[in-house]
């Protein structure tokens, strides 16, 4: 069990505001508690960051905090399966995602406890009778707001990097999905770390993220969700006069070319809409295809959407249910909308009996790119095909949304796909394949309305320090 309490200036400590339950959306049924907290929760995290980086854990050496960020990847990755438990009756993700999302948190805190003693400065040249270098330091105090989808890889992918380059940190998961990140900060407090350089409150958005994003004592704000509140979270930085990273989804296209090794790609675009029900911010929601394969392809789309199994996490199925009531409602409502804008749906798999809050994968062919559908982040298992002409109409296509956060390109052509990739704005460009493993070292984040900032891979260290220069004149 996970308990119901936030993390505070090294004690665990009951939100001031009771507590919250927590859903398990296979089955509609309570999966825990967690605390709920208000502004004078935050506030005391906020203080208790701030007298940790001024005090003992300010003045940690980098060496040091990569041994107590090592000391957390082994508790945690000793409890994968109880996390992977927590993780998937919490959030309905299938056991074995929930597994690999585990796995992933430990190895964020392992990749950054290697990348803590790396992070430098240079030597730079100068007039003579100077001498130049400039540091890397940490910002100070860093404040945390995640999404539901991947709570634990998104703790380790937003907490390592700060706590690597010495910031201290407060962290506010989503009210949807926080057992198995309580759960990671038993662990990630049994470390070792001083009192103060992690802080966790748990609680509603307006309340608790409310607070956190509006207060005057933080140095950085890092924000993963809708643009709506990505927007409030950039405002309230403006009032402060803070930097904020911000991951705001995206409408990411896999671009397939009649050259592709079409046995190697459809399984990948498959898996690229269904992982986690389609609630990925990665998810791979755009097929374009030249139109000479579109029939072919889309046969054989319809065949693999019917055989997807969806079901209770606990089942062992290819998808789970979808977060809550209101996303699966609002999943319903794209499709809806598409139909009644002219878009079919080609193939459908099979609804399951219960409770739980299931949309079956759903495949919609005559999709215009103009459309609701293809320009809007559905959040859902809901891939729309869109057929192209030629090079040229799918590089238009490929970027014609108001997003920009990874792409795919599918050719046997090798300047064909780097032509392709150089044209897509996008954060990440997979050259015949998607998504991989995580990618821990591998920089991430948005172009246009996706947002900006990198996190994940050395890149992320940037984002959470500042360069310094010092100037030495010895004559
Ligand atoms: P959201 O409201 O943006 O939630 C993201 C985070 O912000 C959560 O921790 C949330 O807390 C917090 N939050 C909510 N209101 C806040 C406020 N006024 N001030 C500060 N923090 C606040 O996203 P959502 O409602 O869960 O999902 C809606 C849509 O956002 C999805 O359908 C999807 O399109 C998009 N989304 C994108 C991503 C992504 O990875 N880029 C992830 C999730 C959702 P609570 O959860 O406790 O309210
Ligand atoms: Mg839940």
């Amino acid at each position: 069990m996970s308990r119901a309490q936030n993390y505070i200036n090294g004690k665990w400590v009951d939100g001031s505001l009771g507590t919250l339950d927590m859903v398990n959306p296979s089955y509609d049924t309570k999966a825990g508690e967690i605390a709920r907290s208000g502004k004078e929760d935050v506030d005391a995290a906020v203080k208790s960051a701030r007298a940790a980086f001024e005090g003992e854990w300010g003045k940690t050496d980098a060496a040091t905090r990569g041994k107590l960020l090592y000391n957390a990847a082994q508790l945690l990755e000793k409890h994968v399966d109880e996390l992977a438990d927590l993780e998937s009756k919490d959030t309905g993700k299938p056991m074995k995602q929930a597994r690999t999302d585990a796995k992933l948190i430990a190895r964020y805190f392992e990749f950054y406890a290697g990348a803590a003693d790396k992070l430098h400065g240079d030597s730079i040249p100068f007039m003579n009778g100077y001498t130049v270098y400039s540091q890397r330091v940490p910002l100070g105090v860093t404040g945390h707001i995640i999404p539901w989808n991947y709570p634990l890889q998104m703790t380790g992918r937003t907490l390592a990097p700060a706590l690597a380059a010495g910031n201290a940190t407060v962290f506010k998961p989503a009210e949807d999905a926080c057992l198995a990140v309580v759960r990671a900060f038993e662990l990630i407090a049994e470390a070792g770390f001083p009192a103060g350089a992690v802080n966790l409150v748990t609680g509603l958005g307006e309340e608790a993220g409310a607070a956190l994003a509006n207060h005057p004592g933080t140095d950085h704000m890092a924000f993963t969700g809708s643009p709506e509140v990505g927007k409030l979270v950039m405002k309230n930085s403006a009032d402060h006069i803070r930097p904020v990273l911000l991951e705001l989804g995206g409408k990411s296209p896999q671009v397939v070319f009649t050259d592709a090794d079409l046995d190697a790609a459809m399984p990948v675009i498959v898996n690229a809409i269904i992982q986690n029900a389609g609630q990925t911010c990665s998810a791979g929601s755009r097929l374009v295809i030249q139109k000479e394969i579109h029939d072919k392809v889309v046969d054989e789309l319809i065949k693999r959407f019917n055989n997807i199994k969806v079901g209770p996490a606990d089942t062992d199925p290819d998808i789970g249910p979808i977060i809550n009531k209101k996303q699966l409602e609002r999943v319903e409502q794209f499709v809806a909308r598409a139909e009644e804008e002219g878009a079919a749906i080609l193939a459908q798999a099979q609804k399951p009996a219960g409770k739980g809050y299931f949309f079956p994968p759903t495949l919609m062919g005559r999709v215009n790119n103009d459309s609701f559908i293809a320009q809007n982040e559905v959040f859902g298992p809901v891939l729309t095909v869109i057929p192209f002409e030629d090079e040229a109409d799918a590089i238009r296509i490929a970027n014609d949304v108001e997003y920009g956060l990874i792409a795919a390109v599918w050719t046997r052509n090798n300047g064909r796909a780097h032509r392709v990739s150089n044209a897509i704005n996008a954060g990440q460009v997979y050259i015949n394949g998607y998504g991989a493993g995580g990618g821990v070292e591998l920089p991430f984040g948005g172009m246009k309305k996706s947002g900006f900032g990198r996190e994940k891979g050395f890149e992320a260290l940037y984002d959470v320090t500042a360069v310094k220069t010092v100037i030495v004149n010895h004559g």
